[in-house]
């Protein structure tokens, strides 16, 4: 047997012995009282079982290629330097791991923890397609960073690189706005950012529960930011013609990462009605909750509905667990299996007592004299052949009216794209939907102008908003004529 072969094979065995492990997460009946996380971190043994289990794909072996090309990393948004980090934290050289994974990643300990990993780098794993399972690499990316800042080390904002006296306007303070800023300042260019809200961090701080990410680990990349120099203006919504005019005279060049901010109605009888929500207003006010240790708790001991079937309703009835409603449900118009939220989270929501209803369409809400919330009408559905986008064709099914009891219904069907009124007085221009229409540089229609994540996309993921704020400040920097 070759040398190359006989490589394969022992490391074959290695992750076939070692099977995948994911982290552990808390009992249901003591994680559902509490906002505190689900899961675990990795601690160092597993951390190191998960890494030795790498095999730097064989395929990458065999043709003599570098790991740079493998799987996971074509899957990652931001092609993060995995099997090489990885091999560094196996090797216990964590401040190696740490600079391999901090330099292509603005915020590698947050999306180790939030990425649907599974569709992503773990998915692309070569030994993902095997029964043992793929490497757990966002677990482990979480690990090895959160090891490095016990040790001390802290993420590279251009600290020690000179002014280049160049200075430029970051609107919004989510995933896509944290990491235009971030590779703006390790070039040593001058960052003013501006966002609307109290608190920094878009939707990681504000929508994404805290039991899915701890938000002391988001603000900790602000401070860092901060204390290298970025000025952070909080409370401060760009929302006037004035204000964008008076930008473009005074910086070099604009950053827009805004955000999908605007929640889908469902089309219903009486949805201004007392009692419906939108799953942000919900999610914000238990965020806010979780930093102030007070808040008016509107879901205590209410019947609550959450209709959707994607990330943030899951996130939603979740969150309505944990504010002590007394029942919650879930109403979706197709099944577990064609539900676009992951199914971990599905899972771990059943585990905590809500209830699905599946193959379920609201139609109207049923209110009292005073316009309160009383209950659902709603109607079955069933699935039929897929049509041409794939999924299976959903119809009503006749007759089939029945209501559900409630007080509470929140909307989780998804977000829409918000128009400025400035963006026509810079000169941007925005699609049918409100979204910004960028180049492949993300560069709107004017040349100083740039934009990326949802602003961009539509509701999408916090690694692609990291992706396009990562492109957008290279060609900021490159326009400036400074090295990378
Ligand atoms: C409930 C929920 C759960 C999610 N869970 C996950 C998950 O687990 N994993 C994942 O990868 N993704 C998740 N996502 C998606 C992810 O959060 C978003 O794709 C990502 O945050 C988009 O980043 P962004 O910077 O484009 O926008 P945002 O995070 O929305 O940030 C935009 C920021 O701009 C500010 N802003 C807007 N307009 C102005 C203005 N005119 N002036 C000043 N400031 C302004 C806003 O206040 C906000 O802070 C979730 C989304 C939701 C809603």
């Amino acid at each position: 047997m070759s040398e190359v072969a006989s490589k394969v094979v022992s490391k074959k065995k290695q992750y076939l012995k070692v099977k995948k492990e994911t982290p552990r997460k808390r009992e249901a009946a003591l994680r559902k009282v509490d906002f505190s996380p689900t899961y675990f971190l990795f601690n160092r043994e597993e951390a190191d079982r998960q890494s030795s289990r790498c095999i730097k794909c064989p395929i990458d072996l065999l043709k003599g290629m570098s790991s740079e090309f493998s799987f996971c990393r074509t899957g990652c948004p931001l092609e993060n330097k995995i099997p090489l980090w990885i091999e560094a934290t196996k090797n216990g050289d964590i401040k190696k791991a740490f600079e391999l994974s901090n330099e292509t990643s603005p915020f590698p300990e947050i999306l180790g923890m939030i990425c649907p990993h599974d569709n992503l780098c773990q998915g692309g794993c070569t030994i993902s397609k095997t029964e043992s399972g793929s490497v757990t690499i966002g677990a482990i990316e979480t690990y090895l960073n959160e090891q490095a800042f016990q040790m001390g080390l802290v993420p590279d904002y251009g600290q020690n690189v000179p002014k280049s006296g160049k200075k430029v306007a970051v609107i919004g303070s989510g995933p896509a706005g944290m990491s235009c800023a971030t590779f703006l300042l390790r070039a040593g260019v001058e960052v003013d950012m501006f966002e609307k809200s109290d608190r920094p961090g878009g939707l990681l701080t504000y929508g994404i529960p805290n039991f899915k990410i701890k938000k002391e680990v988001i603000l900790r990349r602000f401070e860092w930011m901060q204390e290298a120099g970025m000025h952070l203006h909080l409370d401060s919504y760009i929302d006037k013609p004035e204000q964008m005019k008076e930008m473009i005279d005074e910086y070099d060049a604009i950053f827009v990462g805004v955000g999908a901010p605007d929640g889908r109605g469902a089309r219903m009888k009486n949805e201004e009605s007392h009692g419906v929500y939108q799953v942000m207003d919900i999610l914000t006010h238990a965020q806010k909750g979780v930093f102030e240790d007070f808040y008016e708790n509107i879901l205590k001991d209410k019947n609550v509905i959450v209709i959707g079937g994607g990330d943030s309703a899951m996130d939603a009835v979740r969150t309505s667990v944990r504010m002590k409603a007394k029942s919650v449900r879930c109403a979706y118009r197709r099944d577990a299996d064609n539900m676009p939220g992951s199914a971990k989270e599905r899972i771990n929501a059943q585990e905590e007592g809500v209830i699905f209803e599946f193959y379920t369409a609201p139609k109207e809400v049923i209110v009292d004299k005073g316009n309160h919330v009383e209950g659902l009408i709603c109607e079955k559905t069933a699935l039929g052949e897929p049509g041409e986008d794939g999924r299976r064709k959903l119809s009503v099914v006749e007759d089939s009216e029945f209501e559900l009891e409630c007080d509470v219904i929140i909307l989780a069907l998804g977000f829409d794209n918000h128009e400025f009124a400035w963006y026509s007085t810079a000169q941007i221009n925005a699609g049918r939907w409100g979204e910004i229409i960028v180049d492949k540089d993300k560069r709107t229609s004017n040349r100083r102008i740039f934009a990326g994540g949802d602003g961009v996309t539509g509701a999408d993921l916090a690694v692609t908003a990291a992706r396009d704020g990562r492109t957008a400040a290279f060609n900021i920097i490159k326009d400036f004529g400074l090295g990378l």
